[in-house]
């Protein structure tokens, strides 16, 4: 973050989208906590502080005469947690380009802050308007995009309001620097070897990834529902696991591709098989080549976790996107925890280890172990569209 921000109005793009209860208290203030250190720089630095930021759907969640739900998706709920953290009164805008945000923008002096309503109020954000990015870019003079979590949309707010904005007005802010300088340690010369454990759900959510992830690590390990498509694509019985019929052929592309380029590839052996889909389902442990009729693999088996550790330990460089087996079900979040561990432990012996991306991170901070691996990315999404090598609107916008 390079910008001489001294007696500038800065707006700056931040994640504020943040979990609330009933009584519209922040349940989870990770993401506002992420974006703390730019504020504090910025205001430290003698600036005054525009923040914009989505809050949920708005446009998709619409009540049933069609009209917003404002009270649903304000972003004033925010505004007493925010001025607690950043210990002065956070003015609020009830719109993003109307009269009061220009008249408060107008009037903000060095040290304040000003909030403005949730940007996806209006249709324009997400359309990426370059008339509603010019009226933003109009409320202050530099422009800093610290909201990696929506990097990859090209919406008026993350993207195209920087175009207004001359490159020695505009920047990352420390979140965002941070979150690409981390996934650029795996995905640029990384240490060998280097290890990625890839789980979740389905096979399609993760293609990219899977066959871009083929081209540059030594292991790649695959776990969580995905794995029962390369287990059937290869003859395997998997009773009534998760597959994805349409996916066996890519799923035996991808083990060919593995071989072509010299990657070790690990399936699970075995796996926690249930009845049923819930927690309270007789289990017990099959081959996951020899799961039988009416039992369905929810999660990594003992033999699994055990190789996958061995893996682990012997990485220099770590990369893990999506859980082992339902891990929100107590019964079946073992292998989860289990690779969790074996990734704390293998960064305490010097290797480093990046969380990329949805339920993983989930995952790690379930178990406390967040501060135990290298670094936990805030952006789901975006981190998996980054690490598929795919150029992120927002961090174009910035860098040109
Ligand atoms: P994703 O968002 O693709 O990372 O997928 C995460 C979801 O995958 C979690 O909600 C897990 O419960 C689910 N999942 C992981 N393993 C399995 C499995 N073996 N069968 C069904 N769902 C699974």
């Amino acid at each position: 973050m390079n910008l001489d921000v001294a007696g500038k109005k800065v707006l700056i793009r931040v994640d504020f989208n943040v979990p609330l209860n009933s009584d519209f208290e922040v349940t989870d203030d990770t993401r506002i906590q992420g974006a703390l250190p730019t504020i504090k720089k910025v205001l430290e630095d003698g600036a005054a502080v525009i923040l914009m930021s989505h809050l949920g759907r708005p446009q998709k969640k619409k009540k049933e005469d069609g009209s917003i739900d404002v009270e649903k998706f304000s972003l004033k709920h925010i505004v007493p947690y925010l001025s607690k953290v950043l210990d002065r009164d956070v003015k609020f805008a009830s719109d993003t380009v109307g009269p009061e945000a220009k008249s408060l923008s107008a009037a903000l002096k060095p040290g304040e802050v000003l909030l403005l309503e949730n940007t996806r109020f209006s249709p324009l954000e997400a359309k990426g308007d370059e008339e509603f990015a010019r009226t933003l870019s109009t409320l202050a003079d530099q422009y800093i995009n610290d909201a990696f979590g929506t990097a990859h949309r090209a919406h008026a707010s993350t993207t195209t309001v920087a175009n207004f904005f001359e490159p020695s007005n505009k920047s990352f802010g420390f979140l965002m620097e941070s979150e690409i300088k981390n996934a650029d340690k795996v995905l640029k010369n990384p240490p060998r070897p280097l290890a990625a454990i890839v789980g979740g759900a389905k096979v399609s959510d993760k293609i990219l990834l899977l066959e871009k992830l083929l081209d540059f690590v030594d292991i790649l390990m695959v776990g969580g529902g995905m794995a029962y498509t390369f287990a059937k694509a290869t003859g395997g019985e998997i009773g009534n696991s998760l597959v994805e019929e349409d996916k066996l052929d890519l799923a035996l592309k991808l083990i060919e591709k593995a071989k072509e380029n010299g990657v070790k590839l690990l399936l699970p052996e075995d796996s926690v098989v249930a009845d049923s889909f819930s927690n309270d389902a007789a289990s017990n442990v099959s081959d996951t080549d020899q799961i039988e009729s009416g039992w369905m693999g929810l999660d990594i088996g003992p033999k699994a976790v055990k190789s996958f550790s061995e893996a682990i330990a012997s990485a220099k460089c770590i990369l893990w996107n999506g859980p082992m087996g339902v891990f929100e079900m107590s019964n079946f979040a073992n292998g989860t925890k289990s690779i969790a561990t074996a990734v704390a432990e293998a960064t305490k012996n010097g290797a480093f280890s990046l969380i990329g991306g949805g339920d993983s991170v989930a995952a790690v901070k379930q178990m406390g172990l967040a501060d135990e691996v290298s670094f936990v990315s805030t952006g789901g999404g975006a981190m998996l569209e980054y690490l598929e090598g795919k150029e992120l609107p927002g961090i174009k916008a910035i860098q040109g």
